[in-house]
């Protein structure tokens, strides 16, 4: 039993630091390069479980040492990594280039994640034991129905991160508890161009809550007013994988049963914790550390 079960991306981060992006058929010498693992699935599932939470990783990785270097940084974390699929495919990759400035480039090949097009026997069953399910739409959107409609079936709590943005079918909203857009995700799902319209209208489907960066978040649902919960003020070196801090956070605390606007008070806490260190995955709190920072 898992109190979070993760369906989702695990990709291993391939990056490497330039001072200017390369142009077309250029080749650049870069400075610095490092690997970290990511994908937004193990983002959220080693936030999650450094926040507390039980959690359980289903996705998949292949058979090599790239894989296995994501199975330990997910077990490190706390993470049940035993659902996880050894696919014949080479594990997800993201090839990223940051210029001096920030700017960059990603070429994201999925690989193993992408052989997941429907939902497998033992990911059926470690869902069917959670308390709360977490989407994202780095997988195959097969996948991600048939996870959504079987979690609604047993009973499960869905939380859906909409991302990589995209025009989503009318049954995976029906099927979804909780969809957590960014402003840009909400103006696509919703085909509106004011995010606060567009949270609005996705709210009339099903609770939406919306993060707006540094300005917090929103929490909408039909027939209320909206709760805004604002962001910590503190000086960000690196946002990346905010989100993903922020919703894997906020499903521990939902799990252990915290009522939303203490759980969006935690899930911001956490995330402001790791905007102020660079990286992704690595940069999410302890349980201890969000504790300390909230007094
Ligand atoms: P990413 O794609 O980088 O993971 P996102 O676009 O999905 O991020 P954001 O809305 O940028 O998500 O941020 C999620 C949450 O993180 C916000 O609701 C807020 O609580 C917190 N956060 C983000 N940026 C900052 C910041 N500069 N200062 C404090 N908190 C922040």
């Amino acid at each position: 039993m898992a109190d979070v079960v993760v369906l989702g991306s695990a990709n291993m981060d391939l990056v490497a630091t330039t001072d200017r992006l390369p142009g077309r058929g250029e080749t650049i010498a870069g400075h610095t390069f490092r690997q970290v693992p990511g994908g937004k699935g193990a983002n959220q599932a080693i936030a999650a479980a450094r926040s507390g939470g039980t959690v359980r990783f289903a996705g998949a990785v292949g058979d090599d040492d790239l894989g296995r270097q994501i199975l330990a940084a997910l077990g490190a974390a706390g993470v049940d990594t035993t659902a996880v699929v050894r696919a014949d495919a080479p594990t997800g990759t993201a090839h990223i280039t940051v210029a001096a400035g920030g700017d960059n480039t990603i070429v994201v090949v999925p690989g193993a994640n992408g052989t997941l097009t429907e939902l497998l026997p033992a990911h059926a069953a470690v869902i069917a034991g959670a308390d709360t399910l977490l989407l994202q739409l780095e997988l195959p959107l097969s996948v991600v129905r048939a996870a959504a409609a079987h979690a609604r079936a047993c009973g499960v709590r869905t939380v859906l991160t909409p991302a990589p943005a995209r025009p989503l079918p009318d049954e995976l909203l029906a099927a979804v508890d909780l969809l957590v857009p960014n402003e840009h995700e909400a103006t696509i799902i919703a085909g509106v161009d004011d995010p606060h319209q567009a949270a609005a209208v996705l709210a009339r489907r099903c609770d939406v809550l919306m993060t707006l960066g540094e300005r917090g978040a929103v929490y909408a649902t039909a027939g209320a007013e909206p709760v805004t919960v604002p962001a910590f003020p503190v000086t960000a070196v690196d946002t990346t994988a905010a989100g993903d801090t922020f919703v894997g956070v906020l499903a521990s605390a939902l799990a252990a049963g915290t009522a939303m606007p203490d759980a969006m008070r935690r899930a911001s806490a956490a995330a402001a914790l790791s905007v102020q260190r660079p990286g992704a995955s690595d940069s999410a709190p302890t349980a201890a550390q969000v504790d300390a920072f909230l007094g």
